[in-house]
């Protein structure tokens, strides 16, 4: 097949490209390993997605090596058109201006929050944004407690987030998810003709010829050639996973599996980030209502003076699946989760082999940080939780604090976060973008790759430091911003 650009991974950011990209009249081929699910209604209707965790539309990622987390903590990762905005809870939120302004001081130059502005305007003009329905009782009495205990109530318009509380904003309209694949592609039948969605084919490694340029893909349905450009947005374990079998990473590393070094990136796969979580349990002194996410509400803490808030909460009145160490055992269990919302602490994805079809190897390493900065945030959320169940709205809607069993002594509080932490679900920073240094970095701010032609990334894996907030509107910025720079400068 033959195509002007070809774009990898058809997920959060993927879709955006290929439609921007599209719509300047230019032939594109989209690729993507799961289904469209434009009709799956597990998909598309928003209170269903816990069924998605875990499905045949999850790529479902172990994790090993330094863990600082629970060790049976499986990485959910969507595997269909639209990515993980396609099985994500569709929390919307604006990345802040300080986060974009640490990306641009640590490199990534033209990312402040000023030139990002009319990006993130257009993804959010292009999406239906509602607010999360309000008819979760205990939700509600989570959101009065929180303000009982000192944080103001919020409507989370602004990505600029302080010490507040509130519903959160969703992607959705009425109980239908509005991910990008809704917002950008759907319905496939009415696409232009020069936008070719391949759903259902796996990339295997990129094809890159002797003078350093990218030229195609080979993939589960054979060779797909792109005469301009190759865009990568496979996300932030695939991307990194991807580049490394096609001979760009690390060269020591590639030389273990026989994979010849085209080019030696040694940041590919380095700067593994993510929110680690904690969670305090509570069993209901009543039965839990009936809700349209679970996760319908949330909150931000910030130190007086801090720049930005150190902890994000959510809280849910959902069993989870992914922790199992933490499963809830009995019914009517609820849990508010704190979060480091600007952690230290970095991980690693590398390969495990050569073969396309082996899941790579992620290290999260969380609380490695050698100032002990994200176990003490940590620490400090899961004792703020604790008191906002100890409000006045709560209280009696609680039975017992079931988890943490202690949070007087510090050391068991410290081996239950390294026992038992979890992720947001927030990953991002594998094939970091910043100064064009390839010790440092795997994208300039432009998004190319460093040292080959005709290849950019456009996914969460090239964002310089985790956003404070939920990401997911963040990586459909990167997509519209990846379109901008390439119609700004064909080949
Ligand atoms: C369970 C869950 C809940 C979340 N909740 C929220 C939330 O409420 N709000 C929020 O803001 N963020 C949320 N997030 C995070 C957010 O959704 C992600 O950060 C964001 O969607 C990542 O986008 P991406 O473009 O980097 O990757 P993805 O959306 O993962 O896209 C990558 C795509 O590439 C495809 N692909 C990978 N490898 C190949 C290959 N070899 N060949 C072909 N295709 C391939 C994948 O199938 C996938 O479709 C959540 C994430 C998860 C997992």
């Amino acid at each position: 097949m033959e195509c002007e650009y070809l774009v990898v991974g058809g997920g959060t950011a993927g879709a955006v490209v290929a439609r921007r990209l599209a719509d300047a009249g230019y032939t594109v081929a989209l690729v993507e390993a799961g289904p469209t699910a434009e009709h799956d209604d597990r998909v598309l209707t928003l209170s269903r997605h816990a069924e998605l965790l875990g499905s045949e539309l999850d790529w479902s990622f172990g994790v090993s090596g330094a863990l600082g987390c629970d060790p049976l903590m499986r990485y959910s990762q969507a595997k269909m058109l639209g990515g993980c905005s396609s099985h994500n809870t569709s929390i919307a939120f604006r990345t802040p201006d300080w986060d974009l302004d640490d990306w641009e001081a640590a490199g990534a130059v033209g990312w402040g929050s000023v030139s990002v502005r009319p990006a993130l305007d257009r993804v959010m003009d292009t999406l239906k944004i509602e607010s999360a329905n309000s008819d979760n009782e205990l939700a509600d009495a989570f959101v009065r407690a929180a303000v009982e205990w000192g944080l103001e109530l919020s409507d989370f318009r602004s990505g600029n987030v302080g010490h507040e509380v509130g519903y959160f904003r969703l992607n959705k309209r009425g109980d239908t998810r509005d991910s990008s694949a809704v917002a950008y592609l759907f319905p496939l039948d009415m696409l232009n003709l020069n936008l070719r969605v391949v759903a259902g084919t796996y990339v295997h490694r990129l094809l890159i010829d002797p003078a350093g340029r990218a030229y195609g893909a080979d993939t589960s349905m054979g060779e797909i050639r792109a005469s301009r450009e190759i865009i990568l947005s496979a996300g932030v374990f695939q991307t990194p996973k991807l580049l490394m079998l096609s001979g760009l990473g690390p060269a020591q590393h590639l030389a273990q599996f026989g994979i010849p070094s085209v080019v030696d990136l040694p940041a590919v796969g380095k700067h593994l980030m993510d929110h680690p979580g904690s969670r305090v349990l509570w069993k209901a002194a009543r039965p839990l209502p009936p809700a349209e996410t679970h996760w319908e509400t949330g909150a931000f803490s910030q130190e007086r003076g801090s720049a930005y808030p150190e902890i994000q909460f959510h809280f849910t009145t959902q069993r989870s699946k992914y922790t199992p160490t933490l499963q809830p055992f009995e019914d009517d269990v609820f849990s508010l989760h704190p979060n480091v919302t600007r952690p230290r602490s970095e991980g690693t994805v590398r390969l495990r082999s050569a073969d396309p079809y082996v899941d790579p190897a992620i290290e999260p390493n969380w609380f490695s940080d050698t100032d002990g900065y994200d176990m003490a945030i940590l620490k400090r959320g899961l004792r703020q939780a604790r008191d906002i169940g100890r409000q006045r709205s709560l209280a009696p809607w609680i039975e017992r604090q079931l988890l943490p069993d202690s949070m007087t002594d510090d050391r068991a509080l410290e081996r239950y976060i390294r026992s038992t932490s979890t992720t947001s679900y927030h990953p991002c920073g594998t094939c970091r973008m910043g100064r064009p240094d390839p010790a440092e970095s795997v994208v300039g701010p432009d998004l190319r790759v460093l040292g080959v032609s005709g290849l950019r990334v456009a996914d969460a894996s090239i964002f310089p430091c985790v956003p404070t907030v939920n990401p997911a509107i963040t990586a459909m910025m990167v997509g519209e911003r990846c379109s901008d720079f390439v119609l700004g400068d064909p080949f």
